[in-house]
């Protein structure tokens, strides 16, 4: 279990305005823990990031871990999905231990619905091994605790209640699919240095439902194309 380094920063995430400014105080948080102690303020634990693929929810937890200067671990829901009850279980317990031993730090647990399922739906035995331990491991953090757990998912119904309940994925931040002004701030971004003679903004009128995701590839796909003429 490796931290992974980022260099992704508020500044590179076009739109999304209220999004940055509702984690902003995580990250003075995360860098002034003892502003906020000396008043006996907690840390949220958790933030669960809610939105369609594509639109920047893991780019923006990088950027928190970034802007704060804190190790970042990144983790599938999907990794620790095992066959063998109890194995997806060990493998939150090792994450969470050398998180703490690197505190503080930012975990980041993607597509979180892989091990979040509501309980007893599918009787999935090795899955709620894998969601106890998860929300143990969560409840051992002291106030003075400063891990944080960032979760992505896009299907917040399907989630456990339990997932949800104060004191674990307390905050909730939706990210939507960016409107006409986000749209052209995210393609500007992508044809910065690209050698365009257009009008960005008949781009963005057209692009309705793009995500971020599809804007950038979008502009790479029309450079590819306009390089092979
Ligand atoms: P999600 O985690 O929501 O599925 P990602 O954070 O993985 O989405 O975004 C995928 C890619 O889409 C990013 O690496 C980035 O290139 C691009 N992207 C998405 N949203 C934005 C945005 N608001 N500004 C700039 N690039 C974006």
């Amino acid at each position: 279990i490796e931290p992974t380094t980022t260099d992704v920063k508020f500044s590179d995430i076009a739109g999304i305005d209220e999004v940055k400014s509702e984690l902003t105080q995580v990250v003075e948080f995360l860098n002034k823990p003892e502003k906020y102690l000396k008043y006996g303020v907690s840390l949220p634990k958790g933030v669960l990031l809610v939105g369609p693929p594509g639109v920047g929810k893991t780019m923006i937890a990088k950027a928190v871990a970034n802007e704060a200067d804190v190790p970042f671990y990144y983790q599938s829901g999907a990794s620790f999905v095992h066959i063998y009850v109890g194995m997806g279980a060990k493998k939150v317990r090792e994450l969470f231990s050398v998180v703490k031993a690197n505190s503080p730090s930012i975990i980041f647990i993607d597509e979180i619905d892989a091990i979040g399922k509501s309980r007893g739906v599918s009787g999935n035995d090795e899955r709620e091994a894998t969601l106890n331990e998860l929300l143990t491991q969560m409840d051992g953090f002291d106030d003075k605790s400063t891990v944080m757990v960032i979760a992505a998912t896009n299907k917040i119904e399907l989630l456990d209640e339990a997932l949800l309940r104060a004191g674990r994925f307390d905050r909730r931040v939706y990210v939507e699919l960016p409107g006409l002004e986000d749209r052209e701030a995210i393609l500007k971004i992508y044809l910065k240095d690209k050698p365009f003679d257009g009008d960005v903004k008949e781009i963005a009128k057209m692009t309705v439902g793009f995500s971020g995701a599809a804007l950038a590839s979008l502009v790479n796909e029309a450079s590819i194309y306009a390089l092979n003429r």
